[in-house]
């Protein structure tokens, strides 16, 4: 049974089961404070709780804000930083003679390869160059793609080495950008994994393939799973805590 209650500015999530004989809260980031409690327990109750545990609930949601802010915003001015295998590639436009805009990696700088006339043409009418919502769109479009087209190539690379490693074969790899999960391993051996790891650093790409790579093994989280786990990722846990902290880091390649 799931209810929700106001208090202050929170939208808070009640949960009752019959028999829990006491009161507990956890918050999470992006979604609303969640109270467990009994059938009996009054909402006059609750409001105390929470009252008594308001600081506890700013300091944690105060904590969110910061985490999420761990996620570069999104600029195409030169110099502009981006995580890209969890080192810093700097932007850098230059001049091409081609029709169309594009983007490519090369060390550790993230080339805009730009026609200098549409720059100027543009330029000059707007005086800023962005400050055309559609022309933005266009680049932001083109931005996410170029990344999306190196991630994909770079997490095939390494499947393919870590199946061989492993001698652990998935009948498909894909790709996809789900909210909130890296990896998933499907009963029929179908590898998902999230392209936008692209950012985080090659040892925790490499850790969510070995995970998914082992559920082909053990489709459950048993002490068996993380036990094949460890042998190829010895590190795994501090990865997986890595990980979990920069959950926000990606949430520049969002398109809005
Ligand atoms: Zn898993």
């Amino acid at each position: 049974m799931t209810e929700f209650i106001k208090f202050k500015n929170w939208t808070v999530q009640i949960e009752r089961e019959a028999f829990r004989r006491s009161i507990s809260m956890t918050v999470a980031v992006d979604k609303p404070i969640r109270v467990r409690t009994n059938l009996l327990c009054s909402n006059q109750k609750i409001l105390e709780f929470l009252n008594e545990k308001e600081k506890w609930i700013q300091k944690n949601l105060s904590q969110f804000e910061k985490i999420k802010q761990q996620s570069p915003v999104l600029s195409f001015e030169d110099g502009a930083q981006f995580p890209f295998m969890g080192r810093d590639v700097i932007l850098k436009k230059v001049i091409t003679l081609g029709a169309k805009d594009f983007f490519s990696i090369f060390e550790d700088q993230l080339l805009w390869h730009t026609q200098k006339i549409s720059f100027d043409s543009l330029s000059s009418q707007s005086g800023d160059f962005l400050s055309s919502n559609l022309s933005s769109l266009k680049i932001q479009k083109t931005f996410v793609q170029a990344y999306q087209r190196y991630a994909i190539s770079e997490l095939q690379k390494r499947v393919q080495w870590w199946s061989v490693k492993m001698n652990l074969k998935p009948s498909n790899v894909k790709f996809n950008q789900p909210k909130s999960r890296w990896g998933s391993c499907s009963s029929q051996g179908v590898i998902n994994l999230n392209w936008k790891l692209i950012v985080f650093k090659p040892e925790i790409i490499d850790y969510v393939i070995v995970h998914e790579l082992s559920h082909l093994k053990h489709m459950n989280h048993s002490p068996s799973f993380w036990g094949l786990v460890a042998e190829f990722c010895p590190d795994y846990k501090i990865l997986r805590t890595d990980l979990r902290k920069n959950f926000y880091t990606p949430k520049f390649l969002d398109l809005n």
